[in-house]
């Protein structure tokens, strides 16, 4: 092949969830048409597919959680509720015409790399060659359901918050909810609304920040149909923000840090009147440690008589409810594991094997990670869309999803010039990598005192320790010193 000769990529992505519908949208925008999303479900849509808990929201101003090219006018709510999400990557994914290329309830169970090529097989017996293969499974969709002795032995209705049971009634009922994270304080409040009796178990307090929810009338909407500049103006806006105050105040800026402490001490103390909850809902870790939470109903919630905070701690689960560490038997009807997922999961656990068969476990064996959370070596031409050390914390994951797209379609485009054949990331650059983010991690809060799912077994936040606009400008040009770059 002559090198300036523009060639056409076959690119398989798996996972037709957000990531997956934004590179479909920008590979075909740069002229590649043999693309195939392969989606293990009967439905597009990821997270906002699988999370349909009552409450579910994104506790992301909606009008940042927004692709920069799609706005969107019709949001009910500053914090977009979860049915709403999803039909709007439905939209998205008809009008760019991403939706003919999803092939539905096609999980993928292997890929292996050779010379060039991925042979990628699914849970239809079909196989897929490509020239690249993308992972856009996203990152927090394993349930991780809580190892508590007994809890099998549960006689009511017990599931986790990521696979809710819609047949299960909850009116009148006695309800317990395990947990206290960003999910558990949307579900919660729900609960208490329905339920006879509510009993909320924490193992920790979290911190929790009041950004009140403003309800988008139809004169609003009307006018951002007319004038969708408005709606990119609130993007810019939402995103500088949200830079700003909670991105800076956990990688350890001064300001920011203090500006929402002061937010979180604040909600807290002007919340919850008496000072005995206030002092079980108190954290004693730093403010950002885990994953700041923002809601306005939580405080309110737990206060009603109805609702129960227990902190006593899970002994072990009967047929007929919770034992907590006091000896008390909390009956329940229902429980609900709002117990968070395994976070370094990623594409697994599909097969995955690299140059000379060597397998994902094996590469990972000791530590999950990846170069610029994307390419792990020893898996050329593989990309890991929302890898590890990705900039997660409290800011929009598809502002995220549209820097690393940007950064992977320079690659792709380079290889359709003939660049190189396959490019892989050197061990070495993924270990300068490494120790460049364990440098930064020093500053932030993420070390501050708490057990969250940003750390991996290590105890190493798997966050990005920088400011988002170094992060950007560092994705700006991919660096191919750090690279092989492979003629087959
Ligand atoms: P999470 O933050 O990991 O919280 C899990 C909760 O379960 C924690 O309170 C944890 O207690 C508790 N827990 C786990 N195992 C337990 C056990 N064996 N016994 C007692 N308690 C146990 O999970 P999540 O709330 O699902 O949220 C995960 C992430 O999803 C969030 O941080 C966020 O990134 C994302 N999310 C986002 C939104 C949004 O609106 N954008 C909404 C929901 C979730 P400990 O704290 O003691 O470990």
């Amino acid at each position: 092949m002559t090198k300036q000769t523009i060639r056409d990529p076959k690119v398989v992505i798996i996972g037709a969830g957000m990531t997956g519908i934004l590179l479909a949208i920008e590979l075909e925008r740069m002229g590649i048409k043999d693309i195939t999303l392969l989606e293990k479900k009967n439905d597009l849509g990821g997270t906002w597919r699988e999370n349909t808990y009552p409450g579910v929201a994104c506790d992301i101003p909606a009008h940042m959680y927004t692709y920069s090219f799609a706005p969107n006018p019709e949001w009910s709510h500053r914090f977009a509720h979860g049915n709403e999400i999803h039909t709007y990557f439905k939209r998205v994914s008809d009008e760019y015409r991403v939706t003919p290329k999803i092939h539905f309830n096609e999980a993928v169970t292997e890929a292996s790399y050779q010379n060039g090529k991925w042979t990628t097989k699914t849970s239809k017996g079909e196989t897929y060659i490509s020239d690249f293969l993308i992972s856009a499974t996203g990152i927090l969709h394993h349930p991780a359901k809580p190892n508590i002795p007994g809890l099998d032995s549960f006689k009511g209705k017990c599931f986790h918050t990521a696979e809710w049971d819609h047949s299960v009634p909850l009116e009148g009922k006695r309800i317990g909810v395990i947990g206290t994270g960003s999910t558990a304080a949307q579900v919660i409040p729900e609960m208490i609304k329905v339920g006879k009796k509510v009993s909320v178990f924490q193992r920790t307090p979290q911190w929790i920040v009041k950004v009140p929810d403003t309800v988008y009338t139809e004169e609003d909407k009307k006018k951002w149909r007319k004038e969708p500049n408005i709606l990119k103006r609130f993007h810019k806006w939402y995103t500088f923000a949200v830079e700003q105050t909670f991105s800076k105040a956990v990688i350890g800026k001064k300001i920011p840090h203090l500006l929402m402490s002061f937010l979180c001490k604040r909600n807290l103390r002007t919340s919850i009147k008496d000072p005995v909850l206030r002092q079980k809902l108190t954290p004693n870790y730093r403010v950002g440690c885990k994953r700041v939470i923002v809601n306005s109903t939580f405080y309110d919630a737990i206060q009603k008589p109805n609702a129960d905070l227990v902190t006593e701690g899970i002994e072990r689960i009967t047929e007929n409810g919770v034992i907590t560490k006091d000896g008390k038997l909390h009956e329940l009807d229902v429980l609900i594991l709002a117990t968070g997922f395994h976070p370094f999961n990623f594409m697994r656990p599909m097969n995955l094997t690299g140059e000379n068969g060597i397998s994902i476990e094996t590469v990972w064996k000791k530590k999950v990670q990846a170069y610029r959370s994307l390419f792990i070596p020893h898996f050329p031409n593989f990309v890991l869309m929302l890898g590890p050390n990705t900039p997660i914390g409290n800011f929009s994951v598809i502002a995220m999803s549209e820097v690393q797209t940007k950064y992977v379609l320079k690659i792709i485009e380079d290889w359709r010039k003939g660049k190189f054949d396959a490019i892989d990331a050197k061990e070495e650059a993924l270990q300068r990598f490494a120790a460049y983010l364990k440098k930064g991690m020093a500053g932030t809060v993420w070390l501050g005192g708490c057990q969250s799912w940003y750390l991996d077994p290590d105890g190493d936040p798997a966050m990005w320790p920088y400011t988002w606009s170094r992060w950007e400008k560092e994705m700006k040009t991919p660096d191919y010193q750090d690279f092989h770059l492979i003629t087959t």
